[in-house]
C-alpha cells in the first residue's frame, strides 16, 4: 500500500504540473476535492479505486498510470501477488497489465467484496470495457438495467455512458476488467 501511494503521489504531482493545473482546477476537472487531491499528492491519503477512476477520468489518462509503471514485453503477472486493497475499500485491484500506447488497453483483476456497489461516471468517448467473471456472481449496470453475471460470463460495453458494478451475494466476486482506449485518448500520455 505504501508503494502504490508513493508512485501515485509523484505521478499525480507530475501530471498536474505538466498540465499547469492548480489544485483547484484539478478538483474541478476530476470531481475530487482539492483537500483530497492535496492529501494524495503528499502521500497522506490512500484513495479508493473509485476515487482513482475519477482522477484518471478528469486528466483523461488510463487508471493504471497511477498504479505502477508499465512492465516490459514478456512478463508473467500473478494476481495473487499483485492484489491490493486501496483504502481498505470493498474493491480490490490487481493491476495485470498497465496501459501502453502500442496496445491501447489496460487490464485488471478486480474483486468486489459482498455488498460492494459503485456507479461509474462515463469514461472518455470511445472507451470500451470488457468484464469476464472468474469467480462468484456479480451484477453490471448496463443501459439502466442490472444484469446478473456468473463465472464464465463475458461482456463488452461502451463505457462512455453511466454504468455500474455491484455484488449482492455473500461471497467475493472476481472478474477481469480490460479497458480499451481509442487512439485519441492516448494523446494525454
Ligand atoms: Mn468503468
Amino acid at each position: 500500500m505504501q508503494q502504490i501511494n508513493q508512485y501515485l503521489s509523484s505521478t499525480l504531482k507530475l501530471l498536474r504540473t505538466e498540465r499547469g493545473w492548480s489544485l483547484e482546477r484539478a478538483a474541478r476537472e476530476t470531481g475530487v476535492s482539492k483537500a483530497m487531491l492535496g492529501q494524495i499528492e503528499r502521500g497522506e491519503s490512500s484513495p479508493t479505486i473509485a476515487t482513482l477512476w475519477k482522477v484518471a477520468g478528469g486528466f483523461s489518462v488510463p487508471l493504471s498510470l497511477f498504479i505502477e509503471p508499465p512492465t516490459q514485453n514478456v512478463v508473467v503477472r500473478v494476481a495473487d501477488e499483485l492484489r491490493q486493497q486501496p483504502a481498505e475499500d470493498d474493491m480490490l485491484v490487481a493491476p495485470l497489465f498497465a496501459y501502453t500506447p502500442e496496445f491501447g488497453f489496460e487490464m485488471f483483476e478486480l474483486t468486489l467484496l459482498p455488498g460492494y456497489e459503485r456507479y461509474s461516471e462515463p469514461h472518455e468517448p470511445g472507451i470500451t470495457e470488457h468484464v469476464i467473471v472468474l469467480e462468484g456472481e456479480m451484477e453490471l449496470l448496463l443501459a439502466g438495467q442490472w444484469v446478473t453475471m456468473t463465472k464464465g460470463a463475458a461482456v463488452r460495453f461502451t463505457a462512455d455512458v453511466p454504468h455500474g458494478y455491484r455484488n449482492l451475494s455473500l461471497l467475493p466476486a472476481v472478474f477481469h476488467n480490460l479497458i480499451h482506449y481509442p487512439a485519441a485518448a492516448s494523446r494525454a500520455m
